[in-house]
């Protein structure tokens, strides 16, 4: 079944967190960059101020009502991402996916409308999952990946917009670098790099790397489901706050970081 076929079965609904979408896919996609960028042509949401903290006897389950977020387990099937077996049991395609579930299901807690690319060890075209990203309007892609580098020294989190990212892409991307920060979480800072999930669709996106597989100590935390959790907990924290249109809080040592030089 292809991505496309899928998305016809499906229309519009958005079941969550467990409907599937099936496709074909190229391996390693996450590391290639467009040669042509195409800029997010979303108009930047007006600011429309809400109060940092919803009022007390707000329902949970309604504060993000109405809102579309795709999560997308970056990797599957064939290609298994990431992988350094003698420092991580689990491949990249494996952490991604158990991120992207405790993301998925945290988020649709909170109110938010939620769609996996994938819930299953899937193998997925890059292009079709920006495609769903397209099609479905979303206010939010979020695409789950872990790092790896040459060395072993990088370790931390990452987030990603590609280099014409609207003003709604880099709000979202504040928000998680902050929301890692609360839970205690090393983040690296945001980085641009125009990856097929970020770039090659109009939707606001964001894509998180949740820690090097290559870092002995990064590689051991993720693949332990509570850490997992953790930064699942996180990215949602970060995810819920700019569906809301919360405040960014002020992140006086990061910056935006140059363009990453992508490994192939
Ligand atoms: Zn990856």
């Amino acid at each position: 079944m292809t991505c496309r076929k899928n998305n016809r079965k499906y229309g519009s609904a958005w079941i969550v967190p467990a409907v599937l979408l099936l496709a074909g896919c190229r391996a390693s996609d996450r590391h290639v960059e467009l040669p042509s960028p195409q800029a997010q042509t979303r108009p930047a949401p007006q600011a429309a101020r809400r109060p940092a903290l919803p009022p007390a006897d707000t329902e949970p389950s309604r504060l993000t009502a109405g809102k579309r977020v795709l999560v997308d387990a970056g990797h599957g099937g064939r290609d298994p991402g990431a992988w350094q077996a003698t420092l991580s049991k689990l491949p990249e395609k494996t952490i991604n996916l158990g991120i992207a579930r405790g993301l998925a299901a945290a988020l649709q807690r909170q109110g938010a409308a939620v769609r996996l690319t994938r819930s299953e060890d899937e193998f997925i075209d890059l292009q079709d999952r920006a495609d769903l990203a397209r099609q479905q309007q979303v206010d939010l892609m979020i695409s789950v990946h872990a790092n790896s580098a040459p060395g072993s020294n990088a370790s931390g989190a990452e987030v990603y917009i590609c280099r014409t990212a609207s003003e709604a892409s880099e709000r979202a991307a504040r928000q998680i670098e902050s929301a890692f920060k609360r839970a205690g979480l090393a983040c690296r800072g945001i980085r641009k790099a125009n990856f097929v999930v970020l770039a090659r669709h109009p939707r606001p996106a964001v894509l998180v790397e949740c820690g090097f597989l290559t870092h002995p100590d990064d590689a051991r935390r993720l693949n332990d489901p509570a850490f997992r959790a953790r930064i699942a907990a996180a990215i949602a924290d970060g995810v819920t706050r700019y569906l809301l249109r919360e405040p960014i809080p002020t992140s006086p040592t990061d910056p935006l970081v140059a363009d990453r030089q992508l490994v192939p």
